[in-house]
């Protein structure tokens, strides 16, 4: 059965110190929250530790923004699954457009990082999406495709959530609207062999529009950036009106 995921990635925002003020506002607001929904936060690596202590006993999951395919050795910068794993950490954000961007993640070493999460019984949330450019012409479908079937060879389906995050929304409040998202993700989901796994949305999602897009049939919950930063905001994501 396909479940709700709601996370936030705090991307390089917050000390362990701004970490932990975070909860104390935040985790309050969630003592009426719908039991459907799971909620996660992929914190920068120096405030994991700290979350994970502050969150054991609460419904709150910690997510790391990526990690690398060994379990040790000379990768200067990067970090293995077992070190996610031992401070509680139990999802990875894989592919983010801004690792596929800015520091040369490929369609196969995003295929190592989901690989190496599962085999750690780490939970990939793999991100997937198209440019403005590709967008415009008309190559959407044809890209998304391509990269779920370079970053799923040999994942398990069972142990995944996927993120379609149309990268000419993130970050920049200019969201897809509710419906394309719909049709999107509706198509990713007929490219998986199996049809339980989660599918996100993420793209300058915000407290104002997450009732629309919640109330679309193939979205299963939200990637959030920016608007996780602040603690009431992100509440109110979590507790999206469902209709
Ligand atoms: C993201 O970081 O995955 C994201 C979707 O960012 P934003 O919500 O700020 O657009």
């Amino acid at each position: 059965m396909r479940r709700i995921v709601i996370a936030g990635n705090w991307k390089m925002h917050k000390t362990q110190a701004e970490s932990l003020e975070f909860l104390q506002s935040f985790l309050p607001q969630l003592e009426n929250t719908a039991e459907d929904r799971e909620v996660i936060l992929c914190a920068p690596y120096t405030a994991l530790g700290v979350m994970s202590k502050n969150l054991h006993g609460t419904r709150v999951r910690i997510g790391s923004q990526n990690v690398h395919w060994e379990e040790s050795g000379a990768f200067t910068g990067e970090i293995a699954p077992s070190m996610l794993t031992e401070i509680g950490v139990t999802y990875a954000v894989v592919g983010h457009s801004e690792r596929r961007q800015y520091f040369g993640e490929t369609d196969e070493t995003v295929n190592f990082r989901a690989r190496a999460a599962q085999k750690a019984e780490l939970t990939p949330i793999l991100c997937v999406g198209e440019s403005k450019e590709q967008r415009d012409a008309g190559q959407t479908e044809t890209v998304i495709k391509e990269q779920l079937k370079a970053d799923l060879v040999g994942v398990d389906l069972s142990q995944l959530v996927i993120a379609y995050e149309p990268i000419w929304a993130i970050g920049t409040g200019d969201t897809c609207e509710a419906e394309e998202a719909n049709r999107v993700i509706g198509m990713i989901r007929s490219e998986l062999s199996s049809s339980d796994v989660p599918i996100q949305y993420g793209g300058s999602v915000k407290p104002a529009n997450i009732d629309e897009i919640m109330a679309q049939p193939e979205i299963d919950g939200a990637l959030v950036g920016g608007a996780s930063l602040d603690p009431v905001g992100f509440a109110r994501i979590v507790n999206y009106e469902a209709t």
